[in-house]
C-alpha cells in the first residue's frame, strides 16, 4: 500500500515539524503557520484509501488529481490572498459568493483556486461509496425534481457530456430541499451564485483520462457506482438545516 505509506510518512514529517515549532516556544501559531501550507486554507486527506473507487476510478488517477490538482488549488489560492488579510479570513462561499468584491488583481485567481478548491473539497466527500441507489429524502426528492433515479442520471450523464472542454455538472439543492441540474465551466461553482451543492461531478480531463483516455461518457457512467449516496443524504439533510456549507 505505497499510498497509506506516503501518508504515514507525510504525518510523520508533520509532527517532527510541529515538534520543532513547540521546542521554538511558539505553539500555538506554529500549526497554523507550518512552512508547508501557509495562508488560510488547507488540502485535507483523501477520505478513504485512493484505491477505494477502484475499478471505476484508479487509484493513479485519486492520487495525482487530489495530490497534485486539488493541491495546487489551495497552493495557489493561499497565494493569491497572501496580502488580503481581510478576505482571507470570509469563509469560502462567502467569498465565492461575492466575487464582485474581490480586488481586480485577484479575482480570476480566487475564481479558480477558490471554486476548485471548493469543487474537490465536496467531490471527494461524495465519493468512495458504494453506488446503488439513494434512499429517503433525497430519493424522494429526486423523484420529485429530477424525474427519479434513472432520468435523473441520464440527464446528469448527457449534460456533463456536453461540458465543452473542462468543467463540472452538478445537483443544486436550496434551503426547501428542491434539487436542479447545472452545469459550469472550468472551476465555477454554483456556490458563485449564491446555491448550494448536493453533488457534482468532475469532467475535466484530469479526472479520468488515464483510464478512459477520450470516453468521457463511459466515465460518467461508471462514476455512480462509486457515489456514496449516504454521504449525499447527510448533505441533504445539512442544505435543509442551513448548515452545508461547501
Ligand atoms: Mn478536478
Amino acid at each position: 500500500m505505497p499510498h497509506l505509506h506516503r501518508r504515514a510518512l507525510l504525518g510523520g514529517a508533520a509532527l517532527l515539524g510541529g515538534a520543532a515549532a513547540l521546542a521554538g516556544g511558539s505553539p500555538g501559531r506554529a500549526w497554523a503557520q507550518a512552512p508547508a501550507a501557509p495562508g488560510p486554507f488547507r488540502l485535507d486527506p483523501l477520505p478513504y484509501p485512493a484505491a477505494k473507487n477502484e475499478p471505476h476510478i484508479d487509484a493513479a488517477t485519486m492520487e495525482l488529481h487530489h495530490d497534485k490538482h486539488h493541491a495546487a488549488y489551495v497552493a495557489n489560492l493561499n497565494a493569491a490572498l497572501k496580502d488580503h488579510a481581510d478576505l482571507a479570513a470570509k469563509p469560502l462561499p462567502e467569498m465565492l459568493g461575492g466575487l464582485s468584491s474581490v480586488p481586480d488583481s485577484i479575482r480570476t485567481l480566487v475564481r479558480n483556486n477558490g471554486g476548485g478548491h471548493a469543487n474537490h473539497t465536496m467531490f471527494w466527500q461524495i465519493m468512495g461509496g458504494e453506488g446503488g441507489k439513494p434512499s429517503g429524502e433525497v430519493a424522494a426528492a429526486i423523484e420529485r425534481d429530477l424525474g427519479g433515479y434513472d432520468r435523473m442520471t441520464a440527464d446528469f450523464n448527457a449534460a456533463g457530456g456536453r461540458v465543452f472542454g473542462s468543467g463540472w455538472v452538478f445537483v443544486t439543492v436550496d434551503a426547501d430541499g428542491k434539487l436542479a441540474l447545472v452545469t459550469k465551466p472550468n472551476q465555477d461553482t454554483p456556490l458563485m451564485d449564491g446555491q448550494k451543492v448536493l453533488m457534482g461531478n468532475d469532467v475535466w480531463e484530469h479526472a479520468y483520462y488515464l483510464k478512459y483516455n477520450n470516453r468521457r461518457p463511459d466515465y460518467l457512467r461508471a462514476w455512480w457506482n462509486v457515489v456514496n449516496w449516504p454521504k449525499v443524504a447527510e448533505r441533504y439533510a445539512a442544505a435543509k438545516a442551513g448548515t452545508l456549507a461547501i
